[in-house]
């Protein structure tokens, strides 16, 4: 058994260790797994860091219900497999601390207080926390993805939750056309992205609007949604990386009750048949434990 700081998760990641990943994060929720499936949620936290800038540039919309999507998943995975997902949740606020950005563009480091064409404007620079709340979100991403790589040779997965409101109705698959996850296309080919048994083709048969379309001929994905920061750090054009997909769920599927099941079976039928998980491990969900209608209210912030 190991436990660690935080801080010192980065460095473990580095040196491949496979102890599972511990300490007390504060800006980050973080679970430990025991499938070949990394899940992280960048853009549904509401915790607010004083005195940290908010953010001017860029995009500060909460993915709202993407956290408990990921862990309502986790939990069907468990009953269905008898396994959990690894799950990390940035916490803090998107409107200080993006993750799904290099750090420059993640956080302000300087905050124009008052009128920028005052003579003299006050720049206050108070950065620290939002710094660590970044810095802790990818150590502990870094981590888990090393130890998920010593754990599961045979491949893994790590999904990027995102939520859009653009196209309410599409689910958006991004991987940069295919590149962060190379290894995958190596081993299956291009229909394990868009194929019968990829996680898409698993959402279009529950009647969820999908993009790229079902069985397309080529890997180009939709340039507002075609994969960030994360998918590009983490995927397995990396030589320490793995396959890394980013999903945004429209804003529509976001409100569908029965979403995190069906993302659940989607997810197993995909590993099934990608080499992640023993074709004959799935179980039926108890109706007990299917999720309750749920009235989700859309929260996102401008
Ligand atoms: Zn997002």
């Amino acid at each position: 058994m190991c436990f660690y700081s935080w801080r010192a998760l980065l460095g473990i990641a580095l040196l491949g260790s496979s102890c599972i990943a511990a300490g007390n994060p504060r800006h980050t929720f973080a679970s430990s797994g025991t499938l070949p499936l990394l899940l992280t949620v960048p853009h549904d936290g509401d915790a607010v860091i004083a005195g940290a800038p908010r953010r001017t540039k860029g995009t500060v919309v909460r993915d709202a219900g993407t956290r408990s999507l990921a862990e309502e998943v986790a939990g069907l995975l468990q009953e269905k497999t008898g396994r959990r997902p690894y799950i990390v949740v940035a916490l803090v606020s998107r409107a200080q601390v993006d993750v799904n950005r290099r750090e420059i563009d993640a956080i302000e480091d300087v905050n124009v207080a008052g009128n920028e064409k005052a003579e003299k404007p006050e720049y206050v620079a108070n950065t620290t926390n939002a710094a660590d709340a970044y810095r802790e979100y990818h150590a502990i991403v870094a981590a888990y993805v090393a130890e998920i790589r010593s754990k599961f040779p045979q491949g893994a997965l790590l999904i990027d939750i995102h939520g859009q409101s653009e196209v309410p109705t599409t689910t958006f698959q991004g991987s940069r056309s295919g590149l962060t996850v190379t290894r995958l296309i190596r081993r299956f080919g291009a229909s394990a992205l868009t194929g019968e048994k990829s996680v898409l083709a698993g959402l279009a048969r529950r009647g969820y609007g999908v993009n790229p379309p079902l069985m397309a001929s080529g890997l180009q994905e939709d340039r507002r949604f075609n994969g960030g920061y994360t998918v590009f750090t983490y995927g397995s054009h990396r030589d320490e990386g793995i396959d890394a997909i980013q999903l945004e769920f429209g804003r529509a599927h976001r409100d569908n009750p029965a979403l995190p099941l069906d993302f659940a079976d989607a997810l197993v039928t995909f590993m099934q048949n990608h080499g992640l998980l023993e074709a004959d491990s799935s179980r039926r969900v108890p109706a007990s434990k299917l999720p309750a209608p749920a009235g989700t209210v859309s929260h996102e912030l401008k």
